[in-house]
């Protein structure tokens, strides 16, 4: 966390303040949010005067194109576990200033960028490299295919001999598989597809492997359509401040104890390698899927320790364009539409 939809929305959100722009100031209050550089001078001198050309993302990775005089070279970002991006042409200036605010870019119209971190998991490195197969800065090179943008087979990216007995919630995971997908979206996205986490790739009908397809792209497209997800032990907020929506269409994630949206089960909790898989012991994995519940899934915000307490909002159900049987998943909810 943030995972893909959440740094989407960052890079969207940052794209319309520091395009065109240049860096005139760089200010590194922890050398820990470097890490991956040689020094803070280093980090620093690369990027000083350069002007930001664009923003993109690639699997969980925020990424600033940079054009100095004679090159090109890339700002990266990850937002580790609670990173946060501000701009101080959205939003108040208490952020960006914090004591954990560890890296601030100061641009040629006064504006600035804040990189607020209060765990300081997350990191920022510059890459001079650009993979011209791969279509990515190098030091990206070793992650599997954008979650959002991959066109390979599932069959290809997840079948691996030495990966047969690694349950499918932990290939999921597997940045260097398929990049972009955390515990959060990880767990929603296993739930939709009716497949119980600790199963493995092997286990899998064509059928499940079918829907697992089409829930990956539907789950994390609604989520970036709603801003990805606010839970209140994480602090996830847009560039503005602003909370996300999705966490609203959780069907697993932090709800143990809750009842399913889908069959009435009870939301289950297991801990593995130290991460907590949220899944309903009732509807996943049991072959048939019945429809989820479309009055429960647009509930108002459950007042969990979990979920940011926010209003009630109005959210429409999961839009599919796509997969036969993952469409009956989700008949009760459009045809209430
Ligand atoms: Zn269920």
């Amino acid at each position: 966390m943030p995972e893909l939809p959440e740094v989407e929305t960052l890079a969207r959100g940052i794209e319309r303040v520091i395009v065109g722009k240049k860096i005139e100031d760089v200010y590194v209050g922890s050398d820990r949010i470097i890490r991956d550089c040689n020094s803070k001078d280093f980090f620093t001198s690369a990027i000083l005067g350069c002007v930001v050309e664009a923003v993109g993302r690639y699997a969980k990775y925020l990424i600033v194109t940079l054009s100095a005089k004679d090159r090109r070279l890339f700002l990266i970002m990850h937002m580790g576990m609670s990173g946060q991006l501000r701009s101080s042409l959205l939003t108040g200036e208490e952020l960006l200033f914090d004591r954990h605010s560890h890296l601030r870019l100061g641009f040629d119209d006064s504006s600035l960028l804040a990189f607020y971190d209060p765990r300081t998991f997350g990191r920022a490195f510059v890459d001079f490299e650009y993979d011209l197969r791969l279509k990515r800065p190098r030091s990206l090179a070793k992650l599997g295919p954008d979650a959002l943008e991959a066109n390979e087979p599932l069959e290809r990216l997840l079948s691996g001999r030495e990966r047969r007995t690694m349950p499918i919630k932990f290939q999921l995971l597997d940045q260097s598989l398929i990049g972009g997908i955390g515990n959060m979206y990880g767990d929603e996205v296993l739930f939709h597809a009716g497949i119980n986490p600790f199963v493995t790739f092997g286990d899998l009908s064509p059928d499940e492997i079918g829907r697992l397809r089409v829930a990956i792209k539907a789950i994390l497209s609604k989520a970036i359509e709603l801003r990805g997800s606010s839970l209140v032990d994480r602090g996830y907020r847009d560039v503005a401040g602003e909370l996300g929506g999705y966490q609203m269409l959780h069907n697993v994630y932090a709800r143990a104890g809750k009842s399913c949206n889908r069959c009435d089960a009870t939301i289950e909790r297991v801990v593995m390698k130290g991460r907590s898989t949220f899944f309903c012991p009732g509807c996943q994995g049991s072959g048939e899927l019945t429809p989820i519940d479309s009055q429960r899934l647009s509930r108002p915000i459950e007042r969990s320790a979990n979920h940011i307490d926010i209003d009630y909002m109005t959210v429409s159900p999961i839009n599919l364009d796509d997969g036969r049987s993952f469409g009956s998943v989700f008949s009760s909810a459009e045809a209430n539409r």
